[in-house]
């Protein structure tokens, strides 16, 4: 087969892969296909502009001339014919009104006679691996179609008690915050469904949740996310800091979502970003250095939520000469941030306390210290004392709290989501034929036990691992095993769970 064939085949592979619908990017200007126009596809997945194309054979022309490709019209044979002039390299023609009489090799001519030059010049081993899907972008729907056709389908939104109803399937209590989001969730994507109509812009609904380890800010988001089948990114805003320092870029966080989105442009712009930790970009008090991962990563996230064009590496998290970039507008993602903001509770308090014990009906000074959601009493205000800029707390305009979990909602976070871990195990031990119970005082004892962990319902799942690991080893020893309690005795380690064989009375094992 010749080169060209070879050539010809694997681009048609490529395009028969992808079906049309990414595009192509150029290897060396990082072009998309749509702006840099018709690409030459070389083999390893590499495809390179015209333009570019185009440069490199001009620059290697002056340099010498190409081996085997004398007889080329137009073509420079050992260095002749070098004066082939700059503006003929300017990026963004399309190569085929390039050609000048006597200039040097046109790819105009080259892709008119149907014949390629060999470019197994350019070493293939470098390039090997460079460029997949990854680095692809989606192509975007023609302007006039983008706009006949609204992003979203108003009648298809869920209303926000429908939301609510299946979070509560999968969330245990929560119930303020549940609400706030199927609301602001609601009202985000009639947002962007009805567009700037009548010139009555609605504001972006972006959130601000404040809540404890483990409260189930990440789960809440994640299930939203899913219920609504939209992308969703999580980014940890401790990695982030200002452009140019160690750690990730800020749009970093809209490369996750692009990569959520299979790199589909108009998918993620309707995307969720969840950017977690967010109390970690509090100013930094008495700081004498530059503050790069704290208040100016504020100052950084500030386009983002607002709405702004960005332009986005695809596929990597930072800029750099070898990754492909695309235009992302954040006008229609919706971000949610959320952190623990320890301290904030003192913060709370002394405002409270500040108010109560002014005046004829001044209360006692310690009357919230026993308040344990007194992150619910949170305003704006407070987390400006923390340590957000106003400008960042301004762009998030739904303020709310989760409620710490308490040993009751650990109880039906083992038992009542529909993928509760109870559930889970359940599940497993089914497959052995085995059924597994638990007695309602060990679910108690493991929420107990967890609840003094103090890192909310994610103490759950270790300390249930722990005392499920002898069952799960040695239940498929017997085949005679029918059915497992779980007691609160084998819980706490005092006991044993009670084993029932298959057609026998009952029988302890005792934990090893
Ligand atoms: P954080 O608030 O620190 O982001 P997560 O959302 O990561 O906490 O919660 C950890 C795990 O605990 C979740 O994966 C989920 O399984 C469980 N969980 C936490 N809160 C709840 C809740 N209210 N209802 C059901 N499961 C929960």
């Amino acid at each position: 087969m010749s080169e060209k064939d070879y050539i010809d085949e694997t681009h048609k592979e490529d395009r028969n892969d992808n079906k049309h619908e990414y595009e192509d990017v150029c290897y060396i200007c990082h072009r998309p296909e749509s702006k840099a126009g018709k690409m030459i596809h070389i083999p390893n997945n590499i495809s390179i502009c015209v333009d570019c194309m185009q440069r490199t054979f001009d620059s290697m022309g002056q340099m010498g001339g190409f081996p085997g490709l004398e007889g080329f019209p137009g073509f420079p044979v050992n260095g002749q014919n070098t004066d082939h002039s700059p503006e003929d390299h300017t990026a963004g023609g399309n190569g085929e009104d390039q050609h000048q009489e006597g200039s040097g090799l046109n790819l105009g001519d080259l892709f008119a006679s149907g014949k390629m030059p060999n470019i197994s010049l350019i070493n293939m081993s470098d390039l090997q691996g460079m460029m997949g899907n990854r680095q692809k972008v989606k192509k975007k729907k023609p302007k006039e179609e983008q706009n006949a056709q609204p992003a979203i389908d108003i009648k298809k939104i869920p209303a926000p008690h429908k939301i609510k109803e299946s979070l509560d399937d999968y969330v245990v209590g929560q119930e303020y915050a549940k609400k706030i989001m199927s609301v602001a969730v609601y009202n985000h994507y009639k947002r962007v469904a009805s567009g700037y109509q009548d010139g009555i812009e609605i504001e972006k609904s972006n959130m601000l949740m404040i809540g404890p380890t483990g409260s189930g800010k990440t789960y809440l988001v994640k299930t939203l996310a899913r219920l609504l089948d939209v992308p969703l990114a999580i980014a940890d805003a401790t990695s982030l800091t200002e452009a140019g320092y160690i750690g990730d870029d800020i749009e970093s966080v809209l490369s996750k979502l692009l990569a959520a989105a299979d790199n589909d442009v108009e998918k993620a712009e309707r995307g969720i970003v969840y950017i977690d930790e967010i109390d970690k970009l509090a100013k930094k008090k008495n700081a004498n250095q530059r503050d790069v991962s704290g208040e100016s990563v504020q100052q950084g996230m500030l386009k983002l939520l607002e709405g702004a064009e960005v332009e986005v590496p695809v596929g990597a998290s930072s800029k750099n000469a070898m990754v492909p970039m695309t235009t992302i507008d954040t006008t229609n993602i919706l971000f949610i941030c959320g952190g623990a903001f320890p301290g904030l509770e003192d913060i709370i308090k002394e405002r409270l306390n500040k108010h109560s014990t002014m005046g004829f009906q001044s209360d006692l000074k310690d009357k919230y210290d026993d308040d344990e959601n007194i992150l619910t009493k949170v305003t704006t205000e407070d987390v400006r004392k923390f340590g957000m800029i106003p400008e960042f707390i301004g762009r998030l305009p739904i303020l709310f709290s989760l409620e710490s979990l308490s040993e009751d909602m650990l109880v039906k976070i083992l038992k009542e989501p529909k993928n509760a871990i109870i559930k889970q195990y359940k599940k497993l031990l089914e497959l052995d034929e085995v059924q597994l119970e638990f007695e309602d005082d060990a679910l108690r004892a493991i929420a107990k036990k967890a609840k003094k962990k103090n890192v909310g319902a994610r103490a759950l799942r270790s300390i249930i691992e722990d005392f499920m690991l002898d069952i799960m080893y040695e239940i498929p020893k017997d085949e005679n095993i029918g059915k497992v309690l779980i007691t609160k005795e084998y819980v706490e380690n005092t006991g044993g769970p009670v084993i029932t064989m298959r057609g026998c009375p009952e029988l302890e094992m005792k934990p090893e």
